[in-house]
């Protein structure tokens, strides 16, 4: 995808991909915290197609778009990115992340990532292209990530035992997970008071108005 802006003024590219089934408060503070700390001239948002590593189905694509437009939308230098949306088969980062340096043959790029899929990231599928492509760009997460991660201790993860290299992303300490955002959605309804806290105000009005998440996944 060639953007009309593109020249030599791109030389700073993120990437940052995931279900965004929903998207929380928290992956829009990853992608402030990505843009402002490293300076990035663009960041690809990229709602997942068919995730290799996660065995649900996940919500219509279309309501993942629609919601991560207006999650990120209006943050600058954002581009939501749906190519893995139309790509046939799992979607794969290392495939992503050869296009993107394709189309930017004289940015560096970034991967943004939590740090639950930093410990996990070894089991990525071509993991080595990945770091061969892109420095990975993490940001602290809590140790629960589950259904229950709002009602845990926060505790955070424990990256000292990772061995790659990566930046480290600066951002407060948020509990959110999409799981728990869906447990709490199918448990209490959509006008649960606290939806606005988890998730940016208009996806929990788009929730609302589409009757997502009513039942448990
Ligand atoms: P689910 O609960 O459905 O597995 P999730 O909340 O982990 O979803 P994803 O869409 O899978 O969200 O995550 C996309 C990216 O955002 C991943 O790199 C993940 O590590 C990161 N991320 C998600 N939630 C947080 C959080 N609370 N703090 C830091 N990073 C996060």
């Amino acid at each position: 995808m060639t953007h009309p802006s593109d020249g030599p003024t791109i030389r700073r590219v993120g990437m940052f991909g995931g279900a965004f089934d929903p998207p929380h408060g928290a992956h829009r503070s990853l992608a402030e915290a990505a843009i402002a700390q490293l300076n990035l001239d663009a960041l690809h948002v990229l709602p997942t197609g068919q995730a290799w590593h996660k065995t649900r189905p996940l919500t219509d694509a279309v309501h993942r778009v629609a919601m991560c437009r207006l999650a990120f939308g209006d943050l600058p230098r954002v581009r939501i990115d749906e190519r893995e949306i139309h790509r046939q088969g799992p979607s794969y980062t290392a495939d992503t992340l050869a296009e993107l340096r394709r189309e930017h043959p004289q940015a560096e790029l970034f991967l943004v990532l939590g740090a639950d899929q930093l410990l996990a990231f070894r089991q990525w599928v071509r993991w080595q292209e990945v770091v061969s492509l892109a420095t990975l760009a993490v940001a602290a997460r809590a140790r629960s990530i589950g259904a229950q991660a709002l009602d845990a201790p926060v505790e955070e993860a424990d990256l000292s035992g990772v061995d790659l290299p990566f930046v480290p992303l600066t951002m407060p300490l948020n509990p959110v997970s999409a799981t728990a955002v869906r447990a709490r959605l199918a448990a209490v309804g959509p006008d649960a008071a606290s939806l606005d806290v988890l998730v940016p105000a208009p996806v929990a009005s788009y929730i609302s108005q589409n009757h997502l998440y009513q039942t448990p996944t």
